[in-house]
């Protein structure tokens, strides 16, 4: 049985099966399912196409006994001649002479190592008696901890193909595989740990790749059409009237975007279903202020409102600003972690009694003890720091709300719409009108007086700058102390003319506050940070943003952080400070100083680099693969929503025997109950 422990399988022992658990590999259909990342050739290739100093394997005869000789202490080495092609080419193996036993005249063997293309020699690392063919070609390369070694792991997944690799069952029906031309589930598994030729492996992958996508697929539609059809009887018929005022008394006209998407909400709040909608748009781009919108719609029919955020900084933010934009009209209250004591208790009597309408705070929000009060609508910015279940706590906690996620992580529309197969999506495209693009520079290497001359000018100008930090990942002590060296520097050359604020991770909430207020009210005329500030925080008059080691930021951090100005009227600057090594870094640079449209960005990045990068992956929310990548193999991800949706349409996935293990498959996700299976 695939679901057996790994211990079941030859070979691992007590020990090993911990190490193993370590990896995440607890069954057997674990281990058979536990894919190489990449593969070792010993391809043979003609010696003419080797390649000096690399590794290569060639295959050839022996044609004299091997010689050896023995030096220094326990040295030895045993040379040999092969006959390859028509030549005769060295191969030397060091402190091997056992082998010497072994190997005779005549003896055709297959010697891997590094390769003298002038003297036609090879350093042998590896050898085998016999044809290459007759060993594995191609030899997967596994991740691992350092508890167990690549041997180890190939020889007990080796183990656990050959016992039970027969007990792996197909899943997809035969007309799909047919019609794609997929190789068979069993095949396909032995193909991907010991593939026969890259061709055999291609079609593998391909098979996996449909395979997880197309259960990724079903999954996110099935939820989707749970949300809908599990919530019949949620409109929210709010008050036009009301809305229509709050709008036009706002200080500015909505842009044309912001009107499509305020549509597209209040359209799915008018409806019998649960909203599930992804708003994104860059910063700045009057996201927040679509949903405070939104949310009074809500609050109209004597609904309670939650904002959820990701920091307690922008919590604090977020108050302010909805307190002030629902002055008269709904009271607004904030629950963080840092509300403690008696005061906290008030706040969550205040919630539980409806004295208070809309409910700003942070994770702190889906504890336990937080009881709204008729919770109508959920807002959760930049989601993709909430995790997953985190969000559904939330939506537990309500009579079923209506949910609005905002991002400012810009994925191309067609990737969000699949990624995010459980949502719908609206997207800001536009920025308020007169907004000036930010100008951005790069300067090579550090910190330079014409910089530090530059902010000076701007700040007796009467506006702020941020500087961020080195980013150091390895190591919060150091990422804070150059933090701390940072503001020391600058503060030297500046105070006490321009007062300078340092903010990081290690600061109590009450001290960031503090410094966040003063430099709020350019108290503080610089801000030297870590990358604390990067999510949401708002500070119209800083017009300079400096950003340190620049390349070692993903793309959509620096425009994350380079939003943080360009928020007023005056023109803003971003100066990267960035000495990339390579290319790619160089183009990265460069493409930040040519635009500043977050899809135009991502789209760029995409085709620089493909996947990871742009997103930065675990910041985006993007799902993760096993074989498939998202943006990689975009293809075939469309393929796949495209036959989900038919599948659950036409009801072939419930009704049609030959989706059965899709099904079941399908039916142990925990998320996806048994009702809309039947
Ligand atoms: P986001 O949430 O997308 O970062 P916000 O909604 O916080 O953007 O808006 C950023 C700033 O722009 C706020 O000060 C907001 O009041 C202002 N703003 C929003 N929409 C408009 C608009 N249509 N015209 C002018 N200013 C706007
Ligand atoms: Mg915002």
């Amino acid at each position: 049985m695939l679901s057996q422990s790994i211990g079941e399988v030859k070979g691992v022992g007590e020990k090993l099966q911990a190490h193993l658990n370590e990896l995440g590999l607890f069954t057997i259909e674990d281990l058979l399912f536990y894919f190489p990342y990449r593969y070792e050739t010993y391809e043979i290739k003609p010696l003419t196409e080797l390649i000096h100093n690399e590794k290569a394997t060639i295959e050839g005869v022996l044609t004299a006994e091997p010689a050896v000789n023995y030096y220094g202490k326990k040295k030895s080495r045993l040379t040999m001649t092969l006959q390859v092609e028509q030549f005769a080419v060295k191969a030397v193996m060091f402190n091997r002479a056992f082998a010497k036993k072994q190997l005779h005249k005549g003896d055709t063997i297959t010697v891997t190592g590094k390769w003298d293309q002038h003297r036609l020699q090879i350093t042998v690392s590896q050898f085998k008696k016999g044809e290459a063919k007759s060993q594995d070609p191609i030899q997967p390369v596994y991740t691992l901890k350092e508890s167990v070694t690549l041997k180890t792991l190939r020889k007990v997944i080796k183990a656990a193909l050959d016992e039970h690799a027969d007990e792996v069952t197909e899943i997809l029906p035969e007309e799909t595989m047919l019609s794609y031309k997929l190789p068979d589930r069993r095949q396909a598994l032995l193909q991907m740990h010991y593939p026969e030729s890259r061709i055999m492996l291609k079609h593998a992958k391909r098979r996996f790749i449909y395979e997880e996508f197309l259960v990724f697929q079903l999954k996110m539609q099935l939820l989707r059409k749970l949300h809908r059809e599990s919530t019949k009887g949620n409109a929210q018929n709010y008050n036009n009237d009301q809305l229509t005022g709050f709008v036009q008394d706002l200080p500015f006209e909505l842009t044309a975007a912001q009107k499509r998407s305020l549509a597209e909400i209040l359209k799915d709040m008018k409806s019998p279903y649960r909203m599930n909608r992804l708003l994104q748009g860059d910063v700045g781009s009057g996201k927040t202020a679509v949903a405070a919108i939104a949310l009074y719609a809500s609050i109209t029919i004597g609904k309670q409102g939650a904002l959820m955020v990701p920091t307690e900084i922008l919590a604090e933010q977020h108050y302010h600003s909805l307190s002030q934009m629902f002055a008269g009209r709904a009271r607004v209250v904030l629950l963080t972690g840092s509300v403690k004591g008696k005061k906290r208790k008030e706040v969550l009597q205040s919630i539980q009694a409806h004295e208070v309408d809309i409910i700003v705070g942070t994770h702190a929000l889906i504890q336990e003890e937080v009881e709204f009060n008729e919770l109508g609508f959920v807002i959760v910015d930049e989601q993709h720091r909430f995790g997953v279940n985190q969000r559904r706590a939330l939506r537990g906690k309500g009579l079923s709300p209506d949910v609005l996620f905002m991002t400012a992580t810009p994925i191309p529309r067609t990737l969000a719409i699949t990624a995010f197969g459980d949502m719908d999506v609206s997207v800001i495209d536009e920025m308020p009108a007169g907004r000036k693009p930010v100008e951005t520079y790069w300067i090579k290497g550090e910190m330079t007086d014409r910089v530090l001359g530059f902010i000076e000018k701007v700040v007796r100008n009467g506006q702020q700058a941020y500087v961020i930090c080195p980013l150091i990942e390895e190591s919060d002590q150091l990422d804070i102390q150059n933090a701390v060296d940072l503001y020391q520097q600058i503060a030297e050359v500046y105070e006490p003319n321009i007062s300078v604020g340092l903010m990081h991770g290690r600061l109590h909430n009450e001290e960031k506050e503090e410094v966040m207020k003063r430099f709020a009210e350019n108290e503080l005329q610089v801000l030297v940070s870590t990358t604390v500030v990067e999510v949401g925080v708002n500070v119209p008059n800083a017009t300079v943003m400096v950003i340190h080691d620049a390349e070692r930021f993903g793309l959509s951090q620096l425009h994350q952080l380079r939003g943080r100005v360009g928020r007023g009227h005056e023109q803003s600057y971003c100066i990267l400070l960035a000495d990339p090594k390579g290319d790619v870094g160089k183009e990265r640079m460069r493409i930040m100083t040519e635009t500043t449209d977050g899809f135009e960005l991502s789209e760029q990045d995409l085709k620089l680099r493909g996947p990871g990068d742009f997103f930065g992956r675990k910041q985006s929310g993007l799902p993760e693969f096993k074989v498939g990548d998202m943006v990689h193999d975009y293809r075939a991800l469309e393929t796949a929503r495209a036959d989900a949706a038919e599948i659950i349409v036409n009801g072939s996935l419930v009704h049609d025997e030959q989706f059965r293990p899709l099904k079941e498959l399908i039916e142990q996700d925990e998320h996806i109950s048994g009702e809309i299976l039947d």
